[in-house]
């Protein structure tokens, strides 16, 4: 599943290419992803329009017209996009297509269909954060995201910090590889409760939680525009993690074994050694 890193790199990609491009015509199979397709009005209020900018709010993909109209896409388990010459043969789950102006085609291809696509006009994008977003915390590059407010909302928890940090109303996008990274980083035990981290821990969890999730985007963000040209496909995604999915193998701090225990339902990697307290 992509992680917040992924979408921001594809979020790179996509404004170097989509801005002040029209979107001339909208295409789509009829297959149900995890909302309804909001065809008639994308026909009505994204043609003719000029994308003006793309952002990213936690994992949603928010493609920005100049009527002010806003297309917002979540690709789920498995979506991708990808820009492609108009005309070029279609892949099996590629379900809609923007055509550009150009003579390129922004294509969502989508196996699992957990993605969705919904469109929000100028008015509905004014209240975005108090409606679609409404449950989403801070972004955790954001300044609302600081030590001080992760300590206030973790106080009194007894929840793994680990599973704490996976929690979207707490902070946005922090997926199960970084947060077991992240804690590996700062020696913290994914199980221990939230509300035993001490202010000073978040002071020092917070920077590496930023710090990982930049090297992850650093990392796409390098081969992006052959990332788009390839239809989406991942690539470019060879960062080495230090315990996810590394369950069994030495620690490269202590060579001790990696361990995993279930937390929330997620498998979590931590050196039994390294993160102790
Ligand atoms: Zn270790």
């Amino acid at each position: 599943m992509p992680e917040l890193p992924e979408i921001e790199v594809i979020r790179r990609g996509l404004q170097l290419h989509l801005p002040d491009r029209r979107i001339e015509a909208v295409f789509y199979n009829g297959k149900k992803l995890r909302h309804p397709v909001p065809l008639e009005p994308m026909q009505k209020l994204l043609i003719g329009g000029k994308i003006s900018k793309v952002c990213r709010r936690a994992k949603f993909l928010l493609v920005h017209i100049d009527n002010d109209a806003v297309l917002v896409i979540h690709l789920g388990m498995t979506g991708r996009l990808g820009l492609f010459p108009e005309g070029s043969a279609l892949a099996p789950h590629d379900h809609l297509r923007w055509r550009l102006d150009g003579g390129l085609e922004l294509r969502l291809h989508d196996a699992r269909r957990f993605g969705s696509v919904r469109l929000l006009t100028a008015g509905e994008a004014m209240d975005i954060e108090t409606t679609l977003f409404k449950s989403i915390g801070p972004e955790p590059f954001s300044d609302a995201c600081s030590p001080a407010y992760l300590f206030a909302q973790a106080e009194k928890r007894k929840q793994p910090i680990k599973t704490f940090l996976m929690d979207m109303k707490i902070v946005a996008g922090i997926g199960n590889i970084y947060a077991n990274e992240c804690l590996f980083n700062t020696g913290i035990n994914p199980a221990r409760p939230a509300g035993g981290l001490s202010l000073h821990d978040w002071q020092r969890l917070l920077p590496e939680l930023r710090a990982i999730l930049q090297h992850a985007i650093d990392c796409g963000g390098s081969t992006i525009s052959d990332y788009l040209n390839a239809g989406g496909k991942p690539g470019y995604f060879q960062i080495h993690f230090k315990v996810y999915g590394k369950k069994g193998e030495p620690c490269q701090e202590c060579g001790t074994p990696i361990g995993m225990v279930r937390l929330g339902g997620r498998a979590s990697y931590f050196c039994p050694a390294c993160q102790k307290k």
